[in-house]
């Protein structure tokens, strides 16, 4: 039997309809949410990644500035930062990552205020995650989360694997995954696990972030699974995943597809904790 798709498409249109009703109420009291986006160097995916990012944002009725340089020194990106996280009207600030190889990412997370942090990747906003009271859930995850939400799949005691171990997907997705209310058991694997086959088959719900074409074939799936691909790479004229998506599909029972799964679900993601940044800002005045 043919996997069920759990689409993206569909989920992040009906979160994305209740960030707008949020952004309208917020506009009423006079705050429209912004996001400014830091980019830095020529990298294709990434210019689409903002591309998509702002014409999101500004369809919802929110702002979004990119503030993009061809080339910085790591001190005055943070400077720059820095400016933006003292203005009162801007409520959540992203760098799109990767960076060049002479900036630290860790050392630019570290300089975004944790209230305006809303990719969740600084060390204060990593840290509350892992104390299992997170502030803003990285975009990413957080679009997972919402993807179980809304097709009923629950995780209380699941054996949920995760392959991939970064800080920006795999990490942040295993200690979501642990907060309580989901209360998964989680098993996460990297590109040194031994038997990954084995341990891949073992899952009932298998998250892949592993940034490798395909890697994970039939032959590391079985019956009854669900399936969600984050990796996202161009092949000529169309997009994969990590996921070996035809002959997967043919044996799990839910899959999310590349393009049109975890993809817009970030998007959203990001979006909804935006709106939450602006959000606080008017609580706290
Ligand atoms: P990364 O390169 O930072 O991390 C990859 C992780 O996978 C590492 O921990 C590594 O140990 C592990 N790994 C690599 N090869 C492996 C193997 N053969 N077996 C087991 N583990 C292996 O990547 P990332 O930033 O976490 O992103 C992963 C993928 O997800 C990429 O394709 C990226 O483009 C994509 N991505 C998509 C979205 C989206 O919204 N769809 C968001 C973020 C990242």
């Amino acid at each position: 039997m043919t996997a069920k798709i759990l689409d993206g498409k569909v989920v992040s249109k009906e979160w994305k309809k209740e960030i707008e009703k949020k952004v309208s109420e917020l506009k009423e009291n006079g705050v429209t949410p912004f996001l400014n986006v830091f980019l830095v160097g020529h990298n294709p995916a990434s210019e689409i990644y903002v591309r998509n990012k702002k014409r999101s944002a500004e369809k919802l009725g929110m702002k979004c500035e990119v503030i993009h340089y061809e080339n910085i020194s790591p001190e005055k990106l943070k400077e720059e930062i820095k400016k933006k996280a003292c203005d009162k009207n801007v409520h959540g600030i992203i760098v799109q990552l990767p960076l060049p190889e002479h900036i630290d990412p860790e050392e630019i997370a570290s300089c975004i205020p944790f209230k305006k942090d809303v990719d969740g990747f600084s060390p204060y906003n990593l840290g509350k995650l892992v104390r299992g009271e997170p502030y803003f859930i990285p975009a990413t995850p957080y679009g997972i989360l919402k993807i179980f939400d809304h097709y009923g799949i629950d995780l209380r005691g699941k054996h949920v694997v995760i392959v991939g171990r970064s800080t920006i997907v795999g990490k942040p997705m295993a200690l979501s995954l642990l907060l309580k209310g989901k209360d998964a058991t989680v098993t996460v694997c990297h590109s040194k696990t031994k038997d990954l086959e084995k341990i891949t088959k073992e899952a009932e719900i298998l998250i892949v972030a592993a940034g490798k074409k395909r890697l994970i074939t039939e032959n590391y799936v079985c019956k009854g699974q669900v399936v969600i691909d984050v990796g996202i790479h161009r092949e000529e004229d169309r997009w994969v995943g990590d996921v070996d998506f035809e002959s997967v599909k043919e044996i799990v029972e839910y899959i999310t597809p590349v393009p049109g799964g975890v993809g817009p679900m970030t998007v959203a993601g990001l979006l909804a904790n935006t709106c939450k940044a602006a959000e606080m800002s008017l609580k706290n005045g």
